[in-house]
Parts: C-alpha cells; sequence; structure tokens
C-alpha cells in the first residue's frame, strides 16, 4: 500500500487503502462517534488499522464535511461535534505525525480529476449536488489552492434574482447564514421545497426526477430546478471556463439529468459559445477517500 484516505461522514468513518497502482486494497468502516474526543481517537484509530494493514506508516489523507479555517486550524462543521475545535490538529497528535485534510467535496473533485470522469482534462470543476452543494476545481489534477480553503463553496452563491423572481420564489436564509444561497434552492431539500412552493405538495427529489415526463407539477418543479442550476454552471463556466463539469451526489441518480442540463446550460450560456462537457463522478461512493489518499501520497513525495 502507499497510501490511506479516511473519508468522515455524519454516521461512519471509513478508511480505504490503496496499492501503487491506485486500486483499492483495504477498507475498515466504524460508526461516527458523537462526542468529540472519541470522534479524534475514531480517526487516529482506522489510521492506525490501515498501517497495521499495510505493515508500514502510510500518508493519511482525510476527506471531511466542513471547512477548517487555515488561520486558526479550527472546524466549522454541521455533521461532526466539533465546531470550534482543532479537529486536525488533534487528530495529527493523537496519531503522532502529520495528515492532510481536506474538505469531502474538494476530495472529491481531486479523485474525480485524476481517476474519474475528468481524466485527461486540465481544467475539472465537480459539482455536488447532495444534501448540500459544494465542488472543487482541479486545474493540471492539482486542486486550487487559497489561503481561506473556501475555493469550491458554489453552494454559496447568490441565486439569481431574475428566477427568483419570475416564479416568486421564498428567500430563505442558508446553513451559512446567508440569504438565497443556491444551495436553498438546488440541494436535495431545496429541490423538495421548490415543489412545496409550486405545486402546494411534499414530493421527494427521486419522486419529482420519476414524475417529471407524465406529471405537469413536477414537470414545472423540474424546469425551475434545471434553470437554477443551469444558472450556476453557467457562473462556473464563466469563473474558471473548465473543460468538463462532473456531476456528484445523490441528485445525480436522476435518470437523464445530464442531458437535461445540458440542454438548459445551452440555453443560459452567453456569447453564443458551445457549453462545457457535463458528465457524471464516476468514482461512487470511495472517491472522496481516493482523493484525499492522492493529495496525501503527493505531500508526502513532495516533502
Ligand atoms: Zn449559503
Amino acid at each position: 500500500m502507499i497510501a490511506a484516505g479516511i473519508d468522515i461522514g455524519g454516521t461512519k468513518i471509513e478508511v480505504q487503502g490503496f496499492a501503487t497502482n491506485w486500486t483499492l486494497s483495504a477498507r475498515h468502516r466504524v460508526p461516527t462517534p458523537q462526542d468529540y474526543d472519541a470522534l479524534v481517537t475514531a480517526i487516529a484509530d482506522q489510521a492506525r488499522w490501515m498501517d497495521a494493514e499495510a505493515g508500514h506508516p502510510l500518508p493519511i489523507g482525510i476527506g471531511a464535511a466542513g471547512l477548517v479555517d487555515p488561520r486558526t486550524g479550527l472546524a466549522i462543521t454541521a455533521n461532526l461535534s466539533a465546531t470550534g475545535r482543532p479537529l486536525p490538529r488533534d487528530v495529527a497528535a493523537a496519531l503522532g505525525r502529520p495528515i492532510t485534510w481536506l474538505n469531502d467535496c474538494r476530495a472529491m473533485a481531486l479523485s474525480e480529476a485524476v481517476f474519474g470522469a475528468g481524466q485527461g482534462h486540465r481544467c475539472v470543476v465537480s459539482l455536488i449536488l447532495g444534501t448540500g452543494v459544494g465542488g472543487g476545481i482541479a486545474f493540471d489534477s492539482t486542486l486550487l489552492p487559497g489561503p481561506l480553503g473556501v475555493g469550491g463553496e458554489f453552494g454559496h452563491f447568490a441565486a439569481p434574482a431574475h428566477l427568483v423572481q419570475e416564479y416568486a420564489l421564498p428567500v430563505r436564509q442558508c446553513g451559512c447564514g446567508r440569504m438565497g444561497c443556491f444551495e436553498t434552492y438546488v440541494a436535495g431539500p431545496g429541490l423538495s421545497r421548490l415543489a412545496k412552493t409550486v405545486t402546494g405538495q411534499d414530493w421527494t427529489p427521486e419522486a419529482i426526477g420519476a414524475s417529471r415526463g407524465t406529471d405537469s407539477g413536477a414537470a414545472q418543479v423540474w424546469d425551475i430546478w434545471c434553470k437554477l442550476t443551469a444558472e450556476l454552471l453557467h457562473t462556473l463556466t464563466l469563473v474558471v471556463d473548465p473543460d468538463i463539469v462532473v456531476l456528484a451526489g445523490g441528485l445525480t441518480h436522476i435518470p437523464d439529468l445530464v442531458p437535461d442540463l445540458e440542454r438548459y446550460l445551452d440555453k443560459a450560456l452567453v456569447l453564443g459559445k458551445p457549453a462545457p462537457r457535463l458528465a457524471l463522478a464516476q468514482g461512487g461512493d470511495s472517491s472522496g477517500a481516493r482523493g484525499a489518499a492522492f493529495a496525501a501520497y503527493r505531500e508526502s513525495v513532495d516533502d
């Protein structure tokens, strides 16, 4: 084995070990503790478990939801009991060696750029459409770094006023504290809220996806969602002009998402230019851990 990646979610912590050719060699999953000290111990124990499998200490990359302020080292996270705590520093101390820490969306973006749907492209944007909206930008198989660590928080762009006004959409407070972020409309819960606003009924994202060809209410909700998401893709195109946008997250299980969004993006794009290619992520659930492991491996080689 050459590196390990740890994916930390609200319910499970999974470590994956990778062979020289980056195939998965071993994996081990434990529940995510709710207590902070137990969380730190559990993450360090997962790294040690994989070290024992490998027979030597591995470069450890960790992908976790939320942000770490690079100036203070303190975490801000909605689904781990670690907000205001120096989680990466404490894990490294518990393990007794440095680790590489990434936001989980950035870990997935790196993995897709290097191993997945973005392979062979220079500028790869990943957009994750799940319970939240996030992503990352990789250029030449390297994540664009930044002093605040927020590059890729695409869900917190402001939604376009013309669509909010046209469809009389409520402007809600986002989990980030700001008003009217894209995430409040185009994440999974946002899609269900759009449906409630438009049809007055409760719809799951899956039901909207499945019924959009047969139910006029679902079709209208889907039309608005595609317009909003195409605007987000349009903004990303104007900012970084990617070769390809890789889509991931729960909403990408909706059939024919890619051709639908391509049509809407073509209509949204300025300058009469062709839209960037859209593709579904290839790495599945294991993508984030592999991206984190790759980042750690590369840091270890660079040192
Ligand atoms: Zn927000």
